[in-house]
């Protein structure tokens, strides 16, 4: 791996229109970068003739560089791959449609040199894009806000600036389900938004159709949130509760000698049974639940800096993570 000062990761799905204008904004932009570049474009599984522009590009500037998959993993997973090969000091992730305005990754250097670790984006405005994506998009990522434990920003897309020692710690994170905007939030570091207009994409159409968003937003909830779990639980046992409060007063009533039809009885049984299931399947969700957590294999917890204290003296696995690197200097 080269020793670049930035590697810029841009995952390219069938990104035919746009990769020439593409060349030209970042190429322009890497010569404003106040340090060396690479540009890792991740051919996501293209059918168009995304790869052999992208092959073109690489042979006129080999500061571009491809990585091709084998067929479509999947936008989460492209950057991943972008982010495991990359070289740079700093790791920049971006879109190959120019949505992500080039001259915002200047201001984000800007807070790198500053001493921050992570800078993410902030959309203040979407250009371009359907009410329907703008609405489901503001309601998700407050839903999410609201659901999660851990607290990922609301409008934060992937655009974002990572010092190459928090990458070290994201790149221990190996899950299958990735929602990396909620990964790099989660490994903590010391992290500040910037805010930008988003503008409409360059051209051609939205390679993330209704389906690969509700699995994208799907993930985000269940990696990061076991709340949809605890409801189940909670409804059954709120069930349990009112049906038996309602054979207590059919008692008292039936005991006051009032006659009850036995449908009334057999209602609140029917209520009765459906609680205690769903308080089973509840139950058993909450194991469910901690063997996802395990499964997910994620460090314990992720140290930034040691004073006075050696880790090659203690038991280490990779689920306790430890920078390499002493991190003091940045903050
Ligand atoms: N992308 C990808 N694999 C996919 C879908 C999208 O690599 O399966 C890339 C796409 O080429 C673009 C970025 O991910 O560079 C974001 O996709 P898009 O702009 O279509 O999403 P939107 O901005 O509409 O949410
Ligand atoms: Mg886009």
């Amino acid at each position: 791996m080269e020793n670049v000062d930035y590697s810029l990761i841009i995952p390219v799905y069938n990104e035919e229109e746009t990769l020439s204008e593409l060349y030209k904004q970042v190429s322009s932009l890497i010569e404003k970068l106040d340090g060396e570049a690479e540009v890792i474009l991740v051919d996501d599984g293209s059918k168009d003739r995304s790869y052999s522009l992208m092959i073109d590009i690489h042979n006129i500037d080999p500061r571009f560089k491809i990585i091709r998959f084998s067929k479509n993993f999947g936008h989460q997973i492209a950057i991943t791959a972008g982010m495991d090969f990359a070289g740079g000091k700093a790791i920049i992730i971006m879109d190959a449609d120019l949505q992500d305005p080039p001259e915002v990754v200047l201001e984000m250097a800007a807070c790198w040199r500053e001493g921050y670790d992570i800078v993410y984006a902030q959309r203040a405005e979407r250009q371009g894009e359907t009410f329907f994506k703008k609405l489901t998009a503001a309601i998700f990522y407050r839903l999410l806000h609201k659901l999660t434990q851990i607290d990922i920003p609301v409008d934060v897309g992937d655009f974002r600036l990572v010092d190459y020692k928090a990458l070290e710690a994201f790149k221990v994170l190996r899950e299958h389900n990735r929602y990396v905007r909620g990964m790099f939030s989660w490994i903590g570091f010391k992290q500040i938004g910037i805010t930008y207009q988003r503008s409409a994409r360059f051209a051609g159409r939205t390679k993330y159709p209704f389906k690969k968003m509700l699995k994208l937003a799907l993930d985000g909830i269940f990696s990061f949130s076991n709340i949809p779990l605890q409801l189940v639980l909670k409804l059954g046992m709120t069930i349990i509760v009112v049906s038996l409060l309602g054979f207590i007063i059919l008692a008292i009533l039936a005991l006051d000698r009032r006659v009850i039809s036995g449908l009334i009885w057999l209602y609140f049984f029917i209520a009765l049974t459906c609680g205690l299931q769903l308080f089973g399947m509840g139950l058993i969700g909450e194991y469910v639940g901690r063997i996802y957590e395990e499964a997910k294999n994620r460090p314990l917890y992720i140290i930034k800096t040691l004073h006075g204290l050696e880790t090659d003296k203690i038991f280490m696995p990779h689920y306790n993570y430890q920078s390499k690197h002493d991190t003091t200097a940045a903050g």
